[in-house]
């Protein structure tokens, strides 16, 4: 198949094309490089040794991506492109909701025009709100978010299931992420935010390669075991061949499907620092600090339904996560 890749410079994005490009696929990437570097598409091709096309636009931009729907026969997307960062969304929601809605809507609006039927939305966890209980099931209410970041994946969700209602013969499948980190094996592509990064992995990538001094770990009063946060950590590869599964999934059916893509295990903070010394044999200095405004204690993914349905689970070890986050961190920050 020929897929365009939203946002494909991006973290999640960039091991996605490598993933799709490996499994013989055709590949245009389109992304404003907003927060990404180009280099990354010359690491991806240094990857696979393959080519790939590269379109700097902002997927907002109708014209520019009408014609690249023009020049390019695509059968399928995969929407990563979208601004990201939770603390920023809260002091810049007008940036956040124009940019994230009009991106999916303009790119709806071309698919339609180009009669592209296949979507694989980069959605969240955080659209299961803090009220339901973990592990989070799919068909619990995904209707609520702590931030404008997170309302927009559930404004985008809705605005995709009520677009399969309009359009019955359209596939959009929401794969709502748990916590990805890790990095690609060859240490060329990761998580490298600008600025201070706000997740946890990058964090610790910087303290441990002494760009940071040390990691204040978020609350250690919560009602866990060791009285820090759990969360679902699943290595980027993984989730990024869970896109694979997704489009040929939509590339036999119609309709939305909401679908976690998770370990289906929480682990906490702590064990998640632990287990980076450990493999990579180093003392990460850290000490416990006050809650973060809006992180929830804990939660992770029911993941049987990818399974059930993709055929898809994670792989990775926690290990393997820490490794292959520190080689990127080491060697190769973009
Ligand atoms: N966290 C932390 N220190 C940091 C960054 C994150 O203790 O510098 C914790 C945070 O409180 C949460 C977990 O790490 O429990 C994962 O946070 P992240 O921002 O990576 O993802 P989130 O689950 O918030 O989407």
């Amino acid at each position: 198949m020929n897929i365009l890749v939203t946002g494909g410079a991006g973290y999640i994005g960039s091991h996605t094309a490598v993933e799709l490009l490996n499994a013989g696929h055709k590949v245009v990437v389109v992304d404003d490089l907003s927060n990404a570097k180009y280099e990354v598409i010359d690491r991806i091709k240094e990857i696979t040794g393959k080519k790939l096309d590269f379109y700097w636009i902002d997927c907002a931009d109708k014209e520019k991506l009408w014609d690249v729907f023009r020049n390019q026969d695509i059968d399928a997307v995969i929407h990563f492109a979208g601004f990201k960062a939770v603390g920023e969304s809260v002091r810049k929601p007008l940036q956040y909701y124009r940019n994230n809605l009009d991106s999916t809507l303009t790119l709806l609006e071309v698919m339609e025009e180009f009669d592209c039927k296949k979507l694989v939305f980069s959605s969240s966890a955080t659209v299961y709100g803090p009220d339901n209980p973990h592990p989070y099931k799919e068909e619990m209410p995904a209707i609520q978010s702590s931030s404008p970041y997170g309302w927009t994946k559930v404004m985008i969700e809705r605005i995709l299931t009520d677009y399969c209602t309009a359009h019955p013969d359209f596939c959009a499948i929401l794969l709502r992420y748990f916590n990805p980190i890790g990095a690609h094996e060859s240490g060329l592509l990761g998580d490298d935010p600008n600025g201070i990064p706000n997740n946890l992995m990058p964090y610790i990538g910087r303290v441990a390669a002494g760009k940071l001094e040390k990691l204040t770990i978020f609350g250690g009063d919560y009602d866990t075991a060791d009285g820090t946060c759990q969360r679902d950590y699943l290595h980027v590869v993984d989730l990024a061949l869970g896109h694979l599964k997704a489009l040929e999934y939509a590339a036999e059916h119609q309709g939305v499907e909401a679908i976690n893509l998770g370990t289906g295990n929480g682990i906490s903070v702590l064990e998640l620092v632990t287990a980076f010394e450990k493999v990579n044999d180093m003392k990460l200095p850290y000490e416990i600090g006050p809650r973060r405004d809006g992180d929830l204690p804990a939660f992770w993914a029911d993941a049987a339904k990818a399974k059930e349905l993709l055929g898809w689970e994670a792989t990775h070890t926690v290990d393997d996560m820490c490794r292959s986050s520190w080689l990127f961190a080491r060697n190769a920050s973009i």
